[in-house]
């Protein structure tokens, strides 16, 4: 494992002149990675959000090398390390269980100093996240749901559900996939694009598996596999060091209109796998109950700012994702640390500054949150190929040495994997930044 260490962003002290009050809305990944990046810069920030106790869903996440680059930057190495689990591989199997191919993530994340690939419980990340906003200043408000932004000069007005009002001058909308902020922004109703597909998500206790000679080499040796078959996919990883197995599986989409969630029905889904590897009915067999959730994305916003400059979005509001490059959390972490980068080099509170800022932000954010959105679309397609040509061409691909670009084990992409998972947000803002715009000097 790598010894570098990935230098930790010291926190700006800044005199009021410059300091901005910053409002979050919404205290998911994205919104706490906001409220530390923002709050490293040296601004207060308080963070609303709608539900009534802070949390996140029961089951796991990939963290890619991009990720675990900037928290690291965040000051979270030590904290993440208790609850990481390290997979040694990616592993490519057809629907039957052949392998296909394989992608070694040491090998992989040593391309990246100081990086890993990790996968979490959600709810440690997200509690890890929480912690380090509040250790640095942040302000966290429950039952808080933000239903309008008022705009007056260069400031902006939180309206809440309740009636409650609150004034800053920065309002970043983090408020997820259904977001109410993007609405606001745009003047007018803009529901996510359904996928086609869904989700069907399970954690499963690996006691159980560890009395199974075949699920247990699943739990000794923490891999991340793949099944790709027609139509659907199947993903499942080891959490909390082999005390949690994570299922998740993507299937055409046969909800309701309108519904986003939905408890489902867990013979349905079995049967959905039916003669897939025998493996997979092995590990459904062990669920009693499950969820499914309805795939959405979104492309992006022509404009991620209000002119005024006092209101910003941000996440899933703005580039949902599916969730077939593990990318859409690290997209929202990335806006998080680059939107703190460049609020750190504001030198005072006027329009002016908080303009550049923010255009610096959406141009380093735009194109590249986009292109993770169409690879994702493209993921979909080369997933769920059925057995033919097309197919044996993708996995033809998959084993080539080197692998061309395009092919569908997308982190080992060669055009790709550099541009995702080398991701570094200060040199993004330095290339991005106006040469004759000098940067701040923070007081000390
Ligand atoms: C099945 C599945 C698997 C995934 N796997 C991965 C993975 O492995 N790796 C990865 O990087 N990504 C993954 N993702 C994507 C990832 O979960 C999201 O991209 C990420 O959580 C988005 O973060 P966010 O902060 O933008 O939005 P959210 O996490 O949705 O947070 C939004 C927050 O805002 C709050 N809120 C909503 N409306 C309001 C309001 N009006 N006022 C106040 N608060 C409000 C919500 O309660 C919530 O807390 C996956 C997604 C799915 C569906």
């Amino acid at each position: 494992m790598s010894s570098y260490q990935v230098k930790v962003t010291e926190k700006i002290v800044r005199g009021e002149d410059s300091k901005l009050k910053v409002i979050i809305v919404g205290a998911g990944l994205g919104g706490l990675g906001a409220a530390i990046a923002i709050l490293l810069a040296g601004h207060d920030v308080e963070v609303l959000e709608s539900a009534s106790e802070i949390g996140e869903i029961g089951a796991g996440i990939q963290i890619l090398p991009n990720s675990s680059y900037l928290l690291q930057t965040w000051g979270m190495r030590e904290a993440l390390d208790k609850y990481s689990t390290n997979p040694k591989r990616v592993n490519m199997l057809s629907w039957k269980g052949d392998i296909i191919s394989s992608l070694d993530t040491v090998e992989s994340a040593g391309k990246y100093p100081g990086t890993f690939y990790w996968d979490f419980h959600r709810a440690n990340l997200h509690q890890c996240l929480l912690d380090r906003a509040v250790e640095l200043g942040a302000k966290v408000q429950v039952n808080s749901r933000v239903v309008d932004v008022k705009i007056e000069g260069d400031r902006a007005t939180a309206v809440m559900a309740d009636g409650r009002e609150m004034e800053a001058d920065l309002v970043v909308g983090a408020d997820g996939i259904n977001s109410r902020l993007r609405e606001v922004m745009l003047g007018r109703e803009d529901p996510p694009t359904p996928t086609g597909d869904l989700a069907y998500r399970l954690l499963l206790s690996t006691k159980d598996m560890m009395n199974d000679p075949e699920l247990a080499q699943f739990i000794k040796n923490p891999q991340v596999n793949y099944w790709i078959g027609p139509d659907q996919h199947c993903v499942n990883y080891v959490l909390r060091g082999g005390e949690l197995f994570n299922m998740v599986l993507l299937v055409p989409d046969d909800m309701p209109a309108g519904a986003s969630t939905l408890a489902g029905n867990v013979e349905e889904m079995r049967a959905l796998f039916k003669d897939w590897d025998p493996r997979i009915q092995k590990l459904l067999s062990m669920c009693e109950s499950v969820y499914k959730w309805r795939l959405c994305y979104r492309l992006g916003m022509d404009n991620w700012s209000h002119p005024s400059a006092a209101f910003t979005m941000m996440g899933d509001a703005v580039h949902a994702t599916l969730p077939y490059l593990a990318s859409g959390a690290g997209m929202s972490l990335e806006d998080a640390a680059v939107l703190g980068e460049c609020l750190a080099r504001i030198t005072s509170k006027s329009r002016a500054s908080k303009k550049l800022a923010l255009d610096v932000y959406e141009k380093c954010r735009k194109d590249r949150t986009r292109m993770v959105v169409e690879r994702g679309n493209l993921q979909q397609y080369l997933y769920h190929l059925h057995d033919g040509p097309e197919q044996e061409e993708r996995d033809r691909k998959m084993r080539m040495v080197p692998t061309p670009p395009g092919e569908a084990l997308a982190w080992r992409d060669p055009e790709l994997s550099p541009k995702l998972l080398g991701y570094r947000h200060i040199e993004d803002v330095d290339r991005n930044w106006p040469a004759d715009v000098k940067l701040v000097e923070p007081k000390l």
